[in-house]
């Protein structure tokens, strides 16, 4: 059993553990912003890059993202090294397609933002754009299974966070509209 007098948690160590891994495993923060602009310009055409990459620093600054973020790339490395028990191994390796929990490790991350996250999710791994398209390529060396996953859900979430802003900000307006013709 864990003592509590020894085990404390130190959340900045875990946001700054998360950014580091991101970073040494390929993806930038502009490139899952990219994601976002691509899920997100038809609807607002004035949407920027800049805007993007803030809200996916949002939803990168949430314990549960960063915690989903964290168990899947360990995961993924573990795989690369051959240190997973069998089948898991050769599943997690050759990203089996009936495994399915990286899948359910990333709806972790999409569930912060709402249901609306979940069309996007579903959009981002049907197609593969941008970083995912890298992410899947398959060099017998790199293991990506949960990691791609988690890119698109992060985009999927940070979409989500942009859709209901949106939306609260255009009522915003409404009501202030509807105030001054009163
Ligand atoms: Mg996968």
């Amino acid at each position: 059993m864990s003592n509590p007098g020894i085990y404390r948690l130190n959340s900045k160590v875990v946001a700054q553990a998360t950014e580091e891994w991101l970073t040494k495993r390929g993806v930038a923060k502009e490139q899952i912003g990219q994601l976002v602009m691509l899920l997100q310009k038809d609807y607002f055409p004035e949407l920027t890059l800049d805007e993007c990459v803030v809200n996916v620093e949002a939803v990168l600054s949430k314990r549960e993202v960063q915690n989903a973020i964290l168990t899947g790339i360990q995961l993924d490395m573990l795989a690369e090294e051959g240190k997973l028990l069998p089948p898991l191994q050769d599943m997690i390796k050759h990203d089996e397609g009936l495994y399915g929990c990286d899948e359910v490790l990333a709806l972790s991350i999409v569930n912060v933002y709402g249901s609306i996250g979940f069309t996007n999710f579903g959009y981002v791994d049907k197609f593969k754009p941008g970083v995912l398209k890298k992410l899947n390529e398959k060099n017998g060396k790199d293991c990506h299974t949960f990691l791609d996953d988690i890119v698109g859900a992060i985009a999927a979430a940070a979409s989500s966070r942009i859709a209901h802003r949106k939306q609260a900000e255009r009522e915003a307006v409404q009501e202030a509209l509807e105030q001054e013709g009163k």
